[in-house]
């Protein structure tokens, strides 16, 4: 009984982002590619800057540095005038490094194996499951804030580490909830439901179809506060 209570929750959760996906998902520039360089170039300018942003920059950057080779020779003066837009303009830096670990070790090719991706730099433990789920058939957790934002607070789950998005289970438990997905268009779902519905701050849950099952809809609930 309790097994089969789970289980539609877990269904709940799996139709509801992909339900509202169908007709809410951002069409970002960088999300259209799944060559490994495009996917790994983009993740590496997600951190810490708005989707929005980097769609602005993006499909230059890709245009003018097409693979890593371009990329390892690039002027650095030239990247971060690039990238001046996102303002970061030390990650010119750390992606021209990148490339050259790319050219010198790996002839180019950005590696599929978790042991070399996590050796490149400015690559961890989110970037590499999403470049070898996006773009080598795997089906890992990709845990990044949002995630971890969501699946706690939806399952009433109480991360064992300091910061949930590096929570072993919770990237378990995401693995799991994308084995009969699409995990790319599932993943996509669930960061645009987090920056729309499921918020940082003042979740609409009102507006979430999940809530009845939420566990922390139901919190608030019992105390008063929605
Ligand atoms: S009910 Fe609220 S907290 Fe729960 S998943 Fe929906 S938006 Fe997030």
């Amino acid at each position: 009984m309790a097994r089969r209570k789970e289980t539609s929750r877990v269904d709940l959760f799996v139709s509801s982002i992909r339900d509202w996906s169908g007709s809410n998902m951002r069409r970002f520039s960088f999300r259209r590619s799944i060559a490994p360089y495009d996917v790994l170039l983009a993740e590496l300018l997600l951190r810490k800057t708005t989707a929005s942003q980097v769609d602005r920059v993006y499909p230059r950057l890709i245009e003018r540095y097409a693979d890593p080779f371009m990329l390892a020779k690039a002027r650095q003066m030239d990247l971060s005038n690039l990238l001046a837009p996102l303002g970061i303009h030390s990650r010119g830096s750390a992606m021209i490094d990148l490339a050259r670990k790319i050219v010198d070790e790996h002839s180019g090719i950005v590696p599929s194996r978790k042991e070399d991706l996590l050796c490149l730099p400015g690559v961890g433990p989110y970037t590499c499951a999403v470049v070898r789920t996006f773009c080598f058939g795997k089906k890992e957790g990709m845990v990044d804030t949002n995630v971890a934002r969501i699946l706690t607070r939806y399952f009433g789950y109480r991360p064992k580490t300091r910061r949930a998005h590096n929570d072993p289970q919770i990237a378990l438990l995401y693995a799991q909830l994308l084995e009969h997905q699409n995990p790319r268009l599932f993943h996509f779902g669930i960061l645009d439901y987090c920056s729309s519905i499921c918020k940082a701050r003042n979740p609409n849950c009102l507006q979430c179809r999940m809530r009845t099952k939420c566990e922390f809809s139901r919190r608030l609930n019992r105390l008063g506060k929605s």
